[in-house]
């Protein structure tokens, strides 16, 4: 059986119109977080740029020199410009994205303005933005494609673990149920559990079946639209159970892609799930109506299939119709950290602590822990 691809979109082919996720770099902060004086209308902002530096910004499409402004009392950084901040880099001005709302506001890109080492950012107000602050640090921003193909690589939960995972939790529902009954009857019947095959997040059939890695229940999320709603502001809470649910610590469960591989061109919404990890889909209310001999070929496709009767998903197949994978130096590494032996049950420990930023990025040339002489350096007025 062949993966189910219809939905994901194909590669496009200008790479700055993809989707892109963004990850402060570990050390990148260029100009740190800085505040205008107050009524203070132009003021120019110098940094620097190694010539080394440069040329790997422009390099590599995944990286960005990001500026961008928020209100001092935000703690989530979230971008937001002032009505009368203009901003010019080495005397071009740029356009500010504001969008409809303060929950649209984009930051900058600038390193295609930028220049190898002395650049002035130029800072208009007409009105006082001394409640603000503007930071200019690098970013990695990679493709939600190429984010995708990475998840499947290193976070492919095999059908096995999934199902081991499944039978563990009927179990312990079984045995909670048993322990308060109290007149001791002999064990509370395990029901099956309805999943619905809808994402969570856009109400569509899920594509790539996912959830975090705390995550303790079994319904899924749609992977691509989980990481298309954090792209902008992330959260990374899990639409399901509002747990954390980072970036590295998501799986993709093949044991639910199987499922909604096997049912791929039918309009059922949820199917049902015994404690044996047998399945079958959920009759939509529409059909419902309908009588039919047992043997009819309607009743076929309300049958209950066992995880041995399955074919589950190929995952290289996967990877392959995701398109090209990164390619040493222009992409730079997986920003995943290698997981092993792929058992992503019940691990924990693998990961760095919360957050989603990268470290240990192979083939970076920013220097660490370099104040005068790095990246950046300089700022201030001239
Ligand atoms: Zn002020
Ligand atoms: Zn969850």
């Amino acid at each position: 059986m062949k993966p189910n691809l219809s939905a994901l979109p194909p590669p496009p082919s200008n790479p700055n119109e993809e989707l892109r996720l963004t990850f402060p770099v570990r050390d990148g902060v260029v100009l740190e977080p800085f505040r205008l004086e107050h009524n203070l209308a132009v003021s120019n902002h110098v940094f620097h740029l190694r010539p080394s530096v440069h040329q790997t910004l422009m390099w590599r499409s995944d990286l960005e020199l990001q500026f961008k402004c928020y209100h001092h009392e935000d703690r989530q950084m979230n971008t937001n410009w002032p009505a009368s901040v203009q901003v010019s880099v080495n005397a071009t001005p740029l356009t500010i994205e504001r969008g409809d709302n303060k929950t649209s506001h984009k930051p900058l890109h600038l390193k295609h303005v930028c220049q190898p080492g002395r650049n002035t950012i130029q800072i208009t107000v007409t009105a006082c933005c001394c409640s603000h602050l503007f930071v200019l640090q690098l970013v990695h921003r990679p493709s939600v494609r190429s984010v995708l193909q990475g998840l499947l690589k290193k976070r492919l939960l095999p059908a096995e673990h999934c199902i081991t995972k499944i039978k563990r939790n009927f179990s312990s529902v079984a045995a909670s149920a048993g322990n308060t009954t109290l007149n001791g009857e002999d064990g509370v019947e395990q029901t099956a559990i309805k999943v619905s095959l809808k994402c969570p997040i856009t109400f569509r059939r899920i594509q790539l079946p996912a959830r975090g890695h705390d995550c303790k229940h079994v319904q899924c999320f749609d992977l691509e639209s989980y990481l298309q709603l954090n792209c902008e502001r992330g959260t990374w809470r899990c639409p399901v159970c509002n747990k954390t649910a980072l970036l590295e610590g998501l799986e993709v469960d093949q044991y639910m892609w199987g499922i909604l591989n096997a049912i791929q061109n039918s309009e059922f919404e949820e199917v049902t799930i015994d404690p044996t990890c047998s399945w079958r889909p959920v009759p939509i209310k529409s059909e419902l109506h309908i009588k039919e001999d047992p043997d009819g070929p309607l009743a076929k496709r309300f049958k209950t299939m066992s995880p041995s009767q399955m074919t589950m998903p190929n995952v290289m197949e996967m990877i392959a119709q995701l398109g090209p994978g990164p390619v040493p130096g222009a992409q730079g590494p997986s920003p995943y950290p290698p997981h092993p032996g792929q058992h992503g049950s019940g691990n924990g420990g693998d990961y760095p602590g919360p957050g989603n930023s990268y470290h240990g990025q192979g083939n970076f040339d920013f220097p660490h822990h370099n104040p005068s002489g790095g990246v950046g350096g300089g700022g201030g007025p001239p």
